[in-house]
């Protein structure tokens, strides 16, 4: 074999695995088609280090959520990648929502998020004296990442482990072979190359379900739909007046939840990201200036301060849904598929948020997958 392990796919999941199996195996692989990595979903989303509130109870997204925020703290700690552990806000804006986050607090205790608290008006105004609330949900333990210097540091662990990085080149085909895979490669000038390796990690993202179809692993419920989320930016100078980030109640099945406000590392603050399924599955990253409408009357619910200038259109990105529009929400699907044939050839699909807060934990969850 040529490769003991390879890995499809450099975003910031793939990336992750790539650092982690690196230390414990030689020949690993990682492959992508674009000159440089992170260039569809992971740098394209919120950049949120989520608490994992929402997931439901022993799913893959909770669990991995849990444990992969407790690993990335320590992580930029450990590696100098910028982030800030700056808390959110979940608000109640009427009666009828103090309820509801009351209830998403008792689920998430239940889910093992215990460090959630109810706050009143008045600490509310200390937190976030621009926003409006009756009550909220205070979450310590949210907060945010620099995403570009995060999967920078994950490509520099996995080289210096002596994992070799790919890029600009495209998996056309896999084919399953004595103790391991094939697997045809496109390169940037159309040459086509051909190697063998003993394990297979389709990390692949947006593409994932058609990279598993490669090997013959054909499931309709594992169809990717792609469902785009689509900011707006808040523009200085009234990005001071917010300091954390800032949501609604979320939306009962988990399609989204709600268009939200964040802040950056550099001070910037975007609002998003709203949800819709896409008819085809096309790249399709325009921002809908009309949509600014919608977005305004959306946030000014407990943004008050907000004019509608004050918003102009930033940025969109794609989430990888397996979750049909209207279904309850969907798990992460990560399985070695030895059930349906193919033993080494280890499946990431549907890996939506909180992908990137997942990150590591998902890399650790891979690693025992393997078996070599
Ligand atoms: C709008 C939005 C907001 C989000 N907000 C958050 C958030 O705040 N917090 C959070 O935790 N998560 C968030 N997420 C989720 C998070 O961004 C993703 O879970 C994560 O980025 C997925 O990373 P990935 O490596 O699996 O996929 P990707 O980043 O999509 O990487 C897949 C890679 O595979 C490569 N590839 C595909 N097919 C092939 C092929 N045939 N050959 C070679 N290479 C191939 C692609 O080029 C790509 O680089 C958000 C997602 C979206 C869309």
């Amino acid at each position: 074999m040529d490769a003991q392990i390879t890995i499809i796919g450099a975003g910031v999941v793939g990336l992750s695995i790539a650092e982690r199996v690196s230390k414990d195996f030689k020949d690993v692989f990682l492959i992508d088609k674009y000159p440089t990595f992170g260039q569809e979903t992971s740098s394209r989303n919120s950049e949120v280090i989520h608490a994992g509130i929402y997931y439901p109870k022993g799913s893959l997204k909770s669990r991995l959520c849990i444990e992969g925020k407790k690993l990335l703290y320590n992580y930029c700690i450990e590696n100098d990648v910028p982030f800030k552990n700056c808390g959110k806000l979940i608000v109640a804006t009427s009666e009828d929502e103090i309820p509801i986050i009351e209830g998403i607090q008792r689920t998430a205790f239940n889910n093992g998020v215990e460090d959630l608290l109810i706050i009143d008006k008045d600490r509310i105004a200390e937190l976030e004296p621009s926003v409006f609330a009756m009550k909220a949900i205070f979450s310590p333990s949210t907060g945010i990442v620099d995403s570009h210097s995060l999967m920078k540091s994950y490509e520099t662990g996995t080289i210096h482990n002596g994992g070799q990085i790919v890029y600009g080149s495209e998996v056309t085909a896999i084919r399953k072979i004595e103790s391991g895979y094939e697997i045809t490669l496109l390169d940037s000038d159309k040459k086509i190359y051909r190697f063998t390796s003993n394990i297979v990690i389709n990390s692949a993202g947006l593409t994932s379900d058609k990279v598993s179809e490669m090997v013959g692993l054909e499931d309709d419920k594992l169809k990717i739909m792609f469902c785009k989320g689509e900011y707006f930016r808040l523009n200085p100078p009234k990005n001071r007046l917010i300091n954390r980030l800032v949501y609604p109640v979320p939306e009962h099945n988990l399609e989204g939840i709600g268009i939200h406000v964040t802040v950056e590392i550099g001070g910037g603050v975007k609002l998003g990201p709203d949800v819709t399924y896409l008819k085809s599955n096309d790249y399709d990253y325009k921002v809908t200036p009309s949509k600014q409408e919608a977005f305004f009357k959306s946030v000014r619910k407990f943004l008050p301060f907000l004019e509608y200038n004050d918003l102009s259109p930033e940025m969109a990105g794609i989430r990888p849904k397996i979750q049909k529009p209207g279904d309850p929400v969907m798990d992460f699907y990560i399985k070695e598929e030895i059930g349906r044939g193919c033993p080494g050839f280890i499946n990431l699909i549907g890996i939506e948020s909180p992908g990137l807060t997942s990150s590591l934990a998902i890399a650790n969850y891979v690693r025992k997958l393997i078996n070599i």
